[in-house]
C-alpha cells in the first residue's frame, strides 16, 4: 500500500530514513512520500534519505532549533503553533495517490511524543485517508520522565489515529550493546517487519501473478481501529529448483513440505517475539502474509496458518494472503494482530507513569514550600519594593 510517512522527532526521523532505504533495497514501492519534522536542527541534518525540502523545522521562535528536550507538552505546543509549516510539506504530496498516512514517533521524548498526536488530529480533520501511528515505547531503564511522557503520549496518540502500531524498545534491546548501535539494529528490525507488511499491499511485484496477493484494502480493514502488533518468522529455503521438479511424486512431497513450513512459520511468528508482546487471544482481527519465492508459497499453507490463527485468537476476522518475492532465498510469515487489548506492558507503563507523576507533583510542592521558607523571614525583613 502507498504511504505518506511522517517521522516526528529524532526516533521518528531516523526510522523514516530507514524505511526509505528499505523500500529502495527491496523495490517495495510503498513509500509515496517521506517527511521529517523536528524542533532540533541537528537531528534533521543527520538524516540521509529524507529529501531536504521535506525536512521541517518547528518551534524555531521558542527553542531556536535546539529541540524541546524531553518536554512533550512543549513539543505539542510548538506543533500546534507551526502546523502550517508541516502542512506546507504535506501540500506537496499527491494525497490522492496514497492509501494512508503513517506518523512515526518515539513516545518517550519531547518533540515526537508531544507533536505526533497533534499532527494526527490535524490530518484527521483535513483528509479522508486513514491516519496510522507507529509509536515506539521507551526502554524501562530510560527513567521516569520517559515513561511518563510515553504513557501520556500513548493515551493521546491512540485516540487520534485510526490504528496505533506499536514497537516496544524494551523487549528488543540486547545487553552489552551501545545505545546508538542498539538503535541501528532495532530500527532495521522495525523497518523489516512493518516494511514487509506495507510492501505486501503494493501490487505489481515482478511478473508473477500470485494465487492470492494481499491488497491494501485487507491491511486497511485489519487496521480498522485499536492497537496493533506484528510477529515475523523466516527460514532459508533451497531455491535450486527442487520444488519445480517435473517428477510428479516429488512435486506432491515438496508441496506438503511447503505447506508445513508455512504453517509452522505462522506459529513461530505469532508465538515468538512480537513488536509489542500481548496475549494473542485478545486480538480482534488478524492478517497472515506469506512471503518468499513464488514457488514456495501456496494457498493451502496460508490457509492452514490462517485457520490456526483463527483458533488461537478466537477471532472470525483473520485474513490471509501472499507477498511473492522472486529471487529471495527465504520464506517468511508476517502476522499482524490488531485490536489487541491484553497488553501487560501498557498496564505497567501506565502504572509506573502514575507513580512518576505523583512523585513529580510531591517533589514540586515540597520544593515550593522549602523555597518559601528559605526566603520568608516572617516579616522581619522588608523587601525593596
Ligand atoms: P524527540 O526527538 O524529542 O522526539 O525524542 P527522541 O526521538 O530522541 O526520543 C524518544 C524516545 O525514542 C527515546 O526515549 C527512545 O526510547 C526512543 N529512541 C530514540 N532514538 C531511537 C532510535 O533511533 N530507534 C528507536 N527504536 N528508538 C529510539
Amino acid at each position: 500500500m502507498k504511504l505518506a510517512l511522517i517521522g516526528f522527532g529524532q526516533a521518528g526521523g531516523k526510522i523514516v530514513d530507514e524505511f526509505l532505504a528499505y523500500d529502495d533495497a527491496v523495490d517495495g514501492g510503498f513509500v509515496e512520500a517521506a517527511i521529517a519534522v523536528n524542533s532540533a536542527t541537528t537531528d534533521l541534518k543527520g538524516l540521509e534519505h529524507v529529501p531536504q525540502q521535506n525536512r521541517v523545522l518547528i518551534g524555531q521562535a521558542r527553542v531556536k532549533g535546539h529541540g524541546v528536550g524531553a518536554d512533550n507538552e512543549l513539543g505539542a505546543t510548538v506543533t500546534e503553533e507551526d502546523i502550517d509549516e508541516i502542512q506546507g510539506a504535506i501540500d506537496r504530496i499527491q494525497v490522492h495517490e496514497i492509501d494512508a498516512f503513517l506518523i512515526v514517533a518515539g513516545m518517550g521524548g519531547g518533540t515526537g511524543s508531544g507533536g505526533a498526536p497533534v499532527l494526527a488530529k490535524h490530518l484527521q480533520r483535513i483528509y479522508t485517508e486513514p491516519v496510522y501511528g507507529l509509536g515506539i515505547l521507551p526502554g524501562t531503564d530510560e527513567g521516569g520522565i520517559y515513561t511518563l511522557n510515553a504513557a501520556r503520549s500513548f493515551q493521546t496518540f491512540v485516540r487520534e489515529v485510526d490504528n496505533l502500531l506499536v514497537f516496544d524498545n524494551d523487549v528488543w534491546r540486547s545487553a552489552g550493546e551501545s545505545v546508538e548501535g542498539g538503535y541501528d539494529r532495532i530500527n532495521k528490525e522495525i523497518v523489516e517487519r512493518f516494511g514487509l507488511l506495507f510492501a505486501a499491499g503494493e501490487v505489481g511485484h515482478g511478473d508473477h501473478v500470485a494465487e492470492s496477493v494481499v491488497d491494501s484494502s485487507e491491511i486497511i480493514n485489519t487496521l480498522e481501529d485499536g492497537i496493533s502488533t506484528i510477529g515475523y518468522a523466516r527460514e532459508t529455503v533451497d531455491t535450486s529448483g527442487g520444488l519445480l521438479s517435473s517428477f510428479r511424486g516429488e512435486e506432491e512431497f515438496d508441496e506438503g513440505a511447503a505447506v508445513n513450513r508455512l504453517t509452522s512459520l505462522v506459529r513461530k511468528a505469532t508465538l515468538g517475539r512480537l513488536t509489542l508482546p500481548c496475549d494473542v487471544s485478545s486480538a480482534d482481527r488478524g492478517l497472515v502474509v506469506a512471503t518468499g519465492p513464488p514457488e514456495h508459497l501456496n494457498r493451502k499453507g496460508v490457509e492452514r496458518g490462517r485457520q490456526w490463527l483463527e483458533d488461537e485468537t478466537g477471532s472470525m476476522e483473520i485474513r490471509g494472503g501472499d507477498y511473492p518475492r522472486t529471487g529471495q532465498d527465504e520464506v517468511g510469515a508476517i502476522v499482524l494482530l490488531s485490536g489487541v487489548t491484553d497488553v501487560p506492558r501498557v498496564d505497567q507503563l501506565q502504572q509506573v507513569a502514575i507513580e512518576a507523576q505523583e512523585t513529580t507533583e510531591t517533589v514540586r510542592a515540597n520544593a515550593q514550600e522549602e523555597f518559601s521558607s528559605l526566603v520568608d523571614t516572617g516579616g522581619e525583613l522588608d523587601a525593596l519594593f
